[in-house]
């Protein structure tokens, strides 16, 4: 077998768009493949084909594949004529020594033209296996379901379907900017905004030389795992130590957090801004810690001016874990380190802020003048899986930072 064919399902319903968002896909696709020997990536009636070199890893481009969002399935599959001897030999032949209990021929015509219906297709193909294998034929509940879809010249067939990342290409809704702490909840707030279809930028809050480097090297390494997704990633890393500072002196403690978030949120918008990036994500949850009772989130959030999404709202703790580990975060998200809210955070926060009470107590601080000299010092680091084969140099491991 030489290709992958890749089903997608919620792009083929968006009407005149479609192209657009078809080629988008496709475009995605051979970048999550660039450093494979893969031929060529195709759209071929209203299927995408990947066509492998002869060096190719189908487990390796498989995965690939797996992590692009805007595909419903896609399966490992052979080529055959346009023949139902042909195509049972083909099938036959890469089945190799395979066995199972039951079976079934599951055809579709992509092209109506071939003179002979569905079923009849599966009857004949299937009749051919069942002689040379043995195997019965279950239509309800097969063990192995032997796919057939008839093309214009030829046809291609494979067995069983590996489940697509569903979503929407990433890219095709625009980009956002995810306030990426070093915790569990923002990279899944992350990665589901990717799944929308959007291109998430990171920012990364963080008080080196107060602590250590921990964070960042955290929140870098959560931004390559997510890069794995989106394939190219831009990270900011905020130095908010001295803005911490400046709050322990000037704010009451219970109102820190609070503070502290709405600072966040300001040095973010301006980065979002500079990105053209449309709106602002975090990885709230109502009621988890104190900074995100109804009250605190409304009080932080009236400090943006772009929209301010958090697609974690309404999920349970366990919920986003169980993301976290699907998704492959979790294991980096519980590394030990000093988060910079952690430190300065008072025991005693407000659940219940109130909206003029934090801006009054906010006049205590230079913000416009914190908020341009947090900009003026971030550091930006670029990310890009996989990397190119063309590059010189290439870097050990997956993924690449360069600091520019
Ligand atoms: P966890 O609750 O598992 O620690 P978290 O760090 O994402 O996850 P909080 O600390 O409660 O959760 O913070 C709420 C949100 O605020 C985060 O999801 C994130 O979007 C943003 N945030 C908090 N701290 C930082 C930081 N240091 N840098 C960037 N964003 C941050
Ligand atoms: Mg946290």
């Amino acid at each position: 077998m030489t290709s992958f064919v890749i089903h997608y399902q919620e792009i083929a319903l968006k009407g005149k768009n479609r192209p657009w968002f078809l080629k988008r896909l496709v475009r995605n696709l051979r970048r999550a493949v660039a450093d494979l020997d893969v031929k060529e990536v195709k759209t071929v009636m209203g299927r995408i084909e990947l066509v492998l070199g002869p060096t190719a890893d189908p487990a390796v481009v498989g995965e690939r594949i797996g992590k692009t969002f805007g595909i419903a399935n896609y399966s490992y599959a052979g080529r055959a004529p346009l023949d139902l001897d042909a195509i049972a030999k083909a099938i036959l032949e890469d089945l190799g020594d395979r066995t199972c209990k039951s079976f079934r021929v599951s055809a579709r015509r992509a092209d109506k033209r071939f003179p002979m219906p569905s079923p009849l297709i599966e009857r004949e193909v299937g009749g051919r296996i069942h002689e040379a294998r043995g195997w019965k034929v279950d239509l309800h509940n097969p063990e192995l379901e032997i796919h057939v879809q008839m093309l214009t010249h030829d046809a291609f067939y494979y067995f069983g379907k590996e489940r697509g990342a569903g979503g929407l290409p990433t890219g095709t809704a625009g980009r956002v900017a995810c306030l990426l702490s070093g915790g569990i909840d923002s990279p899944v707030a992350a990665w589901r905004m990717m799944k929308r279809g959007c291109d998430v930028t990171f920012i990364h809050f963080h008080s080196y030389p107060i602590l250590s480097r921990a964070s960042q090297e955290k929140a870098k390494q959560l931004a390559e795992l997510l890069t794995r997704y989106q394939q190219k990633s831009r990270l900011y890393l905020v130095p908010f130590g001295d803005i911490q500072q400046q709050v322990l002196l000037a704010i009451p403690g219970p109102m820190r957090v609070v503070v502290y978030r709405r600072l966040m949120l300001r040095i973010a918008e301006k980065i979002a801004r500079m990105r053209r990036a449309q709106a602002l994500v975090t990885g709230d949850a109502v009621g988890q810690v104190a900074s995100q009772t109804l009250e605190n989130l409304a009080v932080v959030g009236a400090v943006a001016t772009l929209p301010l999404f958090r697609p974690l709202i309404g999920m349970d703790k366990e919920e986003i874990m169980d993301e976290a580990r699907r998704l492959g975060s979790y294991n980096i998200s519980i590394i030990p380190d000093q988060d910079c809210c952690t430190l300065f955070t008072p025991r005693n926060p407000q659940t219940k802020s109130r909206l003029h009470e934090i801006e009054h107590a906010e006049t205590a601080l230079p913000i416009d003048e914190l908020v341009a000299k947090a900009v003026a010092e971030v550091e930006v680091l670029d990310l890009e899986f996989p990397v190119a084969r063309k590059k010189r140099n290439p870097p050990v491991g997956d993924s690449v930072g360069t600091l520019v």
